[in-house]
Formats: C-alpha cells, sequence, structure tokens
C-alpha cells in the first residue's frame, strides 16, 4: 500500500471480509500506540476484541512519529561523527548524503514494523477490520458496510497535525510529509516552537539543508525549563540554524516553485519548502454518527473520567484524542489501566497516575526531563534549590566542536526532595530515563549524593552535583 500523505490517504484502504462475529465485548477505533495495547491486553484478559485501522498499523509513532523521527535524528549526526573521527585520527574523504537512500530505507523499516504489529493483534486473537471506523451509539460501530456491536467500544484515533488558517495554508507541508519527501529542499523554514518543530530543524540542519525555525514568542519551547530552553537555543544557533522569534507568518505564496513567506510587519524570506508543526489536534473526522457524539472539552478533545470514561454509556476513549499528555507511553499506560479496570482479574487501585512523566525532546543536542521546571516548583513550594552545571562532553574534547551539555536540578528545600531534573546535551534522553525511575520513587538530593557516580560518563554530574546555585 502507497502511504505516502501526499498521496491521498482516503483512497489506500481495504476492508477485509470477515465471515466472523460482529458481536464483541469490545470494539477498538483506531490501531495506534493505545488502540493496539488496549485491544491486546484486553484479549489477554480473556474479552472479545475487534479493533478497526483506516491507514497504518501501528499508528502515528511508527509510521509518521517517534519510530521515523529517531531515524531521520540518527541519519542526521552522521556528517558531525564524521568530522569528529577526524579529531581521532581518522581520515574521512568524499562522502555524500543519498535523501532516497535514508528515506527508502526507513520506509522498509516501517513496513515491517507494520506488520509486526498486525501479527501481535492476531496473535493475541484480535479481530483486524481495515477501514474507517464510525460509533452509530447503542453499542454499534461501522466499518464501511459492515456494523459491529459492543459491550464496550473505544475510541483511540489520535490526533492530526494542526495548520493555522492563513493565506497560503495549501502551500505548507506536515511533519507527515517529511517522511516521505521526494528531495531534500535545501532553504527550509519550520514554523512552530514545539517538541516536533524543533525536533525537525534539528534534523533537517543535519542532513544539510539551511534552516530556520520560525516562533510566535519570544523564546521557544514553552513550558520547558528556562534554563533549558535557552541553552538549546544557543547551541542551536552555534551550529548554525537561524531560530526568528516573536516572528508571526500572515502568508505563504508560492512563486516558481518558491514559498515566499510573508511576516507579519511586513518582512519577507524566501523558501524551498515551509513545514508547519503548530501543534496537532484531536482526529474526529466522520467519527461520530449524528447524535452519537460525547461530550467535549473546550480544546475540541474527547472529555473523559478518571476511569476514560466518556458521557456516553459504553464509550471510552484515550490517547491523543484527550488531549492529556500526547506522548506513545502515555497512551501505551492508558490503554493497560483501562484493558485492566474493564476486564481485568485485578482492577487498578487508582486512577492513571500522570505525575513524574518522563519526556525527551529529540533536538540537536537531546532534552531530557521529568518532574517539575524551576518556575514550577517554585510555585508550589516556598523555597527550592537548585543545582546546575554545563561541561563539554569528553567525546568531544579533541577537536574544536563547541557543543555542551547542561543538567539541572530543583530539590524542594525543606524536605530536600527532588522535584525536577532537567538536562540538555548529547545522550540526555537515554540519562533521564535511567534517573526517572529515582524521581518517581521520591529520590532526594541526600540519595543523589549517597550514590557513587560511574567514571568517566556525562550521568556521573547528576550525583556530583554539590554546590546549590
Ligand atoms: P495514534 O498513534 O495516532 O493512533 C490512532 C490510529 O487511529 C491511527 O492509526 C489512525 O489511522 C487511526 N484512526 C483514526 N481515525 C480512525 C477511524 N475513524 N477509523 C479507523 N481508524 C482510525 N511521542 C513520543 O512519546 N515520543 C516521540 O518521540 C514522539 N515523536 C513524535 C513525532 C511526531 C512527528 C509526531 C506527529 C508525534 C510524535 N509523538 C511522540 C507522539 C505520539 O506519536 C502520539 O502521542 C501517539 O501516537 C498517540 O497514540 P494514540 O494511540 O492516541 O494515537
Ligand atoms: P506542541 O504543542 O509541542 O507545539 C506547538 C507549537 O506551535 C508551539 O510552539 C505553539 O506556540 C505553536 N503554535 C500553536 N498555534 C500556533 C499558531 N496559530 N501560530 C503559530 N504558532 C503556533 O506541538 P507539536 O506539533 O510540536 O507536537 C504535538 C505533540 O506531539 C507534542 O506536544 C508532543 O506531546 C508530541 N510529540 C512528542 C515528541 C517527543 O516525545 N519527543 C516529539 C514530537 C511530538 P506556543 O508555545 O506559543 O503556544
Amino acid at each position: 500500500r502507497d502511504r505516502s500523505p501526499s498521496r491521498g490517504l482516503g483512497d489506500v484502504y481495504k476492508r477485509q471480509e470477515f465471515s466472523v462475529t460482529t458481536e464483541f465485548d469490545l470494539v477498538v477505533i483506531g490501531a495506534g500506540s493505545g488502540g493496539v495495547r488496549a485491544a491486546r491486553m484486553a484479549a489477554s484478559h480473556g474479552a472479545s476484541v475487534a479493533i478497526i485501522e483506516e491507514r497504518f498499523f501501528g499508528g502515528t509513532c511508527v509510521n509518521v512519529g517517534c519510530v521515523p523521527k529517531k531515524l531521520f535524528s540518527y541519519g542526521s549526526h552522521f556528517p558531525q561523527e564524521f568530522a569528529l573521527a577526524e579529531d581521532y585520527g581518522y581520515t574521512v574523504k568524499g562522502w555524500e548524503f543519498d535523501w532516497p537512500t535514508l528515506r527508502d530505507n526507513k520506509s522498509r523499516e516501517i513496513s515491517r514494523l507494520n506488520g509486526i504489529y498486525q501479527r501481535i493483534l492476531n496473535q493475541a486473537g484480535v479481530t483486524i477490520f481495515e477501514g474507517h471506523g464510525q460509533v452509530l451509539g447503542g453499542g454499534k460501530v461501522s466499518v464501511g458496510e459492515t456494523v459491529l456491536t459492543a459491550r464496550h467500544i473505544l475510541v483511540a484515533v489520535g490526533g492530526k497535525p494542526f495548520v493555522p488558517d492563513l493565506p497560503g495554508r495549501e502551500h505548507v507541508r506536515i511533519s507527515d510529509d517529511l517522511f516521505y519527501l521526494d528531495t531534500l529542499p535545501k532553504r527550509v523554514a519550520v514554523v512552530g516552537g514545539g517538541y516536533i518543530a524543533t525536533e525537525f530543524a534539528g534534523i533537517l540542519h543535519g542532513l544539510g539543508c539551511q534552516v530556520t525555525q520560525v516562533y510566535r514568542g519570544a523564546l521557544f519551547l514553552r513550558g520547558f525549563d528556562q534554563d533549558i530552553r535557552e541553552f538549546i537555543a544557543e547551541q542551536m544557533k552555534e551550529q548554525g540554524v537561524t531560530l526568528k522569534f516573536n516572528a508571526d507568518v500572515a502568508s505563504v505564496e508560492a512563486i516558481n516553485g518558491e514559498k515566499h513567506v510573508n511576516y507579519q510587519g511586513g518582512e519577507q524570506a524566501v523558501f524551498d519548502e515551509v513545514f508547519y508543526a503548530t501543534g496537532r489536534i484531536p482526529k474526529l473526522d466522520d467519527l461520530f454518527a449524528e447524535g452519537a457524539a460525547p461530550a467535549m472539552t473546550e480544546g475540541g478533545a474527547i472529555k473523559v473520567d478518571d476511569g476514560f470514561a466518556t458521557s456516553v454509556e459504553g464509550l471510552y476513549a484515550l490517547g491523543d484524542v484527550i488531549d492529556r499528555v500526547q506522548l506513545t507511553p502515555v497512551a501505551l499506560a492508558e490503554g493497560m489501566w483501562l484493558a485492566a479496570q474493564l476486564y481485568g482479574e485485578h482492577k487498578p487501585e487508582a486512577a492513571m497516575d500522570y505525575h513524574n512523566i518522563a519526556t525527551a525532546v529529540f533536538s540537536h543536542p537531546n532534552i531530557g526531563t521529568v518532574g517539575l521546571t524551576e518556575e514550577q516548583a517554585l510555585a508550589r513550594v516556598p523555597a527550592v534549590r537548585v543545582y546546575k552545571s554545563a561541561f563539554r562532553p569528553m567525546r568531544y574534547t579533541l577537536g574544536d566542536k563547541q557543543e555542551r551539555s547542561l543538567i539541572k536540578l530543583i530539590v524542594d528545600d525543606a524536605t530536600d526532595k527532588v522535584l525536577g531534573l532537567h538536562m540538555a546535551g548529547e545522550d540526555s534522553a537515554e540519562i533521564t530515563q535511567g534517573f526517572a525511575v529515582a524521581i518517581k520513587m521520591g529520590a532526594t538530593k541526600a540519595d543523589f549524593d549517597a550514590t557513587v557516580g560511574i567514571h568517566p560518563t556525562a550521568a556521573e554530574e547528576l550525583v556530583t552535583l554539590r554546590q546549590a546555585v
């Protein structure tokens, strides 16, 4: 199947014909992170389960999200690795980069993963329907001509990119498009200051494009720790990414194959491609038949209670479509929680815990973060101690690569509890994942101090911070 987003998604679907039952305990709409996990777990608890998918097994994360993005991020680090190799005595001559090779190898791997997801569902005994699912009401769901009946229906349809309504909107591209570009553009604008825009800016720059990241506010990555945001901005500028902050795009024009960006205030710039990464919204297209929709939040997401129940009896929702935390591990955890709640022998004793969820931005360099930012911590406790260290990774010390790392701990002064851990720099995501366990367990600064480090590593810096700043 052709999954290229630019080639019309509507015509690639195929409904599988089944002569099997159409009555299930659970019908899941959407075989993405949350839906697949909920379906599998429900089946493992003994429920009869069907899942409906209209586009790609594995959902956003596997097909146009986490996985291809991370593969591209790996790919985009090679030029700097070649330069570094020379500092270590290697002669690296005449390397070239072939975009179609990276793109197609990635697509092959994604196809393999699609197959694995389908197999996992089959092996779990989940009945698969390919096509568009629609909630009809009264415990019924349609997929094409087929109508399924279920005791419980789970909507796990995820989200889709949001592009503001601006003149020339049809000339811009969305994150899905990056994964299937015919050619890599030379000059690129990436509009947005969140996860996707910052990751894409790093990837495209690493692959050799001239990148301008355009953000409407004074400093991107709103919601992350202020020091980390400033640090990443410095590092990206140092690498050669142009950061254009306090800039609003008024319109985009396509002239002779180029994209002309007109900023509010009259300034203009010309690019080969303009990517918009300005958030994602719930994918509710034609999802509910008339009268079958549950209550929505003010932001247009499906409203659920602590048990992921919507306002409609027997109808549940989770993952990006409820717009709590748009991360794959969160959708997975929600899926497991719900399956256990509905069909498990041991029901969860408490609502799903959203505290201290670690997250990473795979920017260049990475950001890893868990717990509260300094600003959030100060809003909750009277006094905090802040520990900080910036350093140049040892790997870079033989040459002139100037990239640095920053680590920061936020500690409640009264209880000594570590409220937040933030890191920007090489391996931040990997390091943060390990420390997230300690933070989740309520580790104190004294616990960090009592931990003997591993030398020489970057991570040891986190257990050798002695002086509060
Ligand atoms: P999805 O994974 O989006 O799955 C929803 C599924 O439902 C899709 O397969 C869709 O085709 C299907 N569907 C929708 N409507 C219907 C219908 N009516 N009938 C049938 N099927 C339907 N998260 C991370 O944790 N780490 C990352 O590094 C990361 N990187 C990302 C990079 C990008 C570019 C993007 C866009 C997202 C990234 N995310 C990342 C976020 C992550 O992908 C999502 O949080 C996660 O996929 C949400 O899972 P979900 O199950 O809610 O929805
Ligand atoms: P984000 O919410 O992270 O960022 C959206 C950005 O777009 C913000 O900078 C926002 O600005 C800006 N924006 C919003 N509306 C407009 C507008 N009308 N005009 C101009 N700018 C606008 O969304 P993303 O699209 O980057 O990613 C979606 C979600 O997917 C993320 O929130 C994250 O949960 C998940 N994701 C996770 C990744 C990971 O785990 N590594 C990677 C990629 C995505 P402002 O801040 O001023 O509101």
